[in-house]
């Protein structure tokens, strides 16, 4: 059952007042908030169990180890993957995704290959893209979209031919809300012989992900947008594509054997797992995603479904409102503006309502381009917010929309 009261309760920060005012917070697409079994388990870690993982025999170096090991499983089973091995743990969406293109990218891409990206990503699925692309003189196409925000799909069967050696593109799209067809494109994709990484960052708080139904060869994720801590992420990739890749970092735990002649290197997943990890990070992760498995994502899914129809409906009424991606098929985030009234004077006014709301470039410069704008005002939804809070967030904008003469 999902039950909102309780789940309200479960994060502390709904008890603070901002200015005097209860928060409202909708920036849980930039970070989400952490409910107190997360920040529990953590605090019980540092304070009772705290021991480096993988290279102690003591006691409570196994506990961490064991701990450590056992949150890699929740990631497995939570995302479907077929083995613990094909899940690596990184310090987020943006280092895994480098991570791919750098080993990825040094195992498979040559001068002249392509690789195939959407105009509505996110920085972090562009950058290391092209960057990979320099060092090895190859290029990087861009796959348009239309005003509603969904992507062109005949465009992007243009562009796949058999150049392309990986497709970059995000779930759900951090300023649209865009869901996008993932399964087709993967489909596609194969059919060219291209790979396909999936920046799930937006996604798996919102939709169940099965890593193997949809036949990804990568899929990443960060676990402080899924109510886990900052500093931790995930890299799920096909065990026989990352057998295949080189290493990235080097370093501890990442070696089978070092000598001056030549050192070889760790069996998976840990041969991408240079340094000591966040464990600590990693066990406040696998919390958080026993936490949302409790409540269930199906679950989840619906009620924010149904809470993002009613805040549609609802900011659609606000005057001089221009709403951007409005995709049949669109999950958890508004991105709007109001007139031309500038983002960051709606942010600061909504803010001294104690309404946390995104503004600017939104990290995907691209989307701005597309519509011409220099940035918008993002509502982000959470499994914690609710229609009063909509409310609340319509009420803020027509009183700044009033103050600036419109409505
Ligand atoms: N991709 C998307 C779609 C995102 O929304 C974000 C975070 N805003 C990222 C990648 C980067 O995530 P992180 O900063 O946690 O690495």
């Amino acid at each position: 059952m999902f039950d909102i009261c309780k789940i309200r309760a479960d994060f502390p920060i709904f008890q603070e007042e901002i200015y005097g005012k209860p928060l409202i917070y909708l920036d849980s697409g930039a970070t989400s908030q952490r409910p107190r079994q997360v920040v529990d388990k953590m605090t019980e870690y540092y304070l009772r169990y705290n021991s480096n993982v993988h290279r102690g025999v003591h006691y409570l170096s196994n506990i961490c180890t064991d701990a450590n090991e056992e949150a890699r499983r929740v990631v497995q089973q939570f995302v479907h993957a077929a083995s613990e091995k094909e899940i690596v743990f990184t310090r987020g969406t943006t280092e895994s995704i480098n991570l791919v293109a750098y080993t990825f990218g040094e195992a498979f891409i040559g001068e002249g290959d392509e690789i195939l990206v959407t105009e509505m990503e996110h920085h972090a699925n562009i950058v290391p893209w092209q960057m990979l692309c320099e060092r090895k003189g190859a290029k990087l196409k861009v796959v348009p979209f239309n005003e509603a925000g969904e992507l062109d799909l005949a465009a992007f069967e243009r562009l796949l031919t058999d150049r392309v050696k990986l497709v970059g593109v995000a779930y759900v799209s951090n300023v649209l809300g865009t869901v996008n067809p993932v399964e087709t494109i993967i489909r596609k994709a194969h059919a060219v012989g291209a790979r396909v990484l999936i920046d799930g960052a937006q996604a798996v708080q919102h939709i169940a992900v099965d890593v193997q139904a949809l036949d990804c060869d990568f899929f990443v994720f960060s676990g402080h947008k899924i109510y886990g801590p900052t500093g931790v992420g995930v890299l799920y990739g096909k065990e026989e594509l990352l057998e295949q890749m080189p290493p990235w970092q080097g370093g501890g735990e990442m070696i089978r054997e070092v000598r001056f002649e030549k050192t070889t290197y760790n069996e998976l997943p840990f041969k991408f797992e240079a340094g000591t990890p966040d464990f600590i990070g990693i066990i406040g992760l696998g919390e958080a995603l026993k936490y949302v498995n409790a409540i269930g994502l199906p679950e989840i899914a619906s009620y924010e479904h149904a809470l993002l129809a009613y805040a549609m409906r609802q900011i659609k009424e606000v005057p001089g409102m221009r709403i951007f991606g409005e995709a049949a098929c669109k999950s958890s985030v508004i991105s709007f503006a109001v007139g031309d009234i500038h983002h960051s004077d709606m942010g600061v006014l909504l803010d001294k309502m104690g309404i946390a709301v995104r503004t600017g470039q939104l990290c995907a410069e691209p989307v701005m381009q597309h519509y011409g704008v220099t940035g918008m005002v993002r509502a982000s939804l959470g499994m914690y917010n609710t229609e009063e809070e909509i409310d609340i967030l319509c009420g803020g904008i027509k009183r700044v929309a009033k103050m600036f003469g419109i409505g």
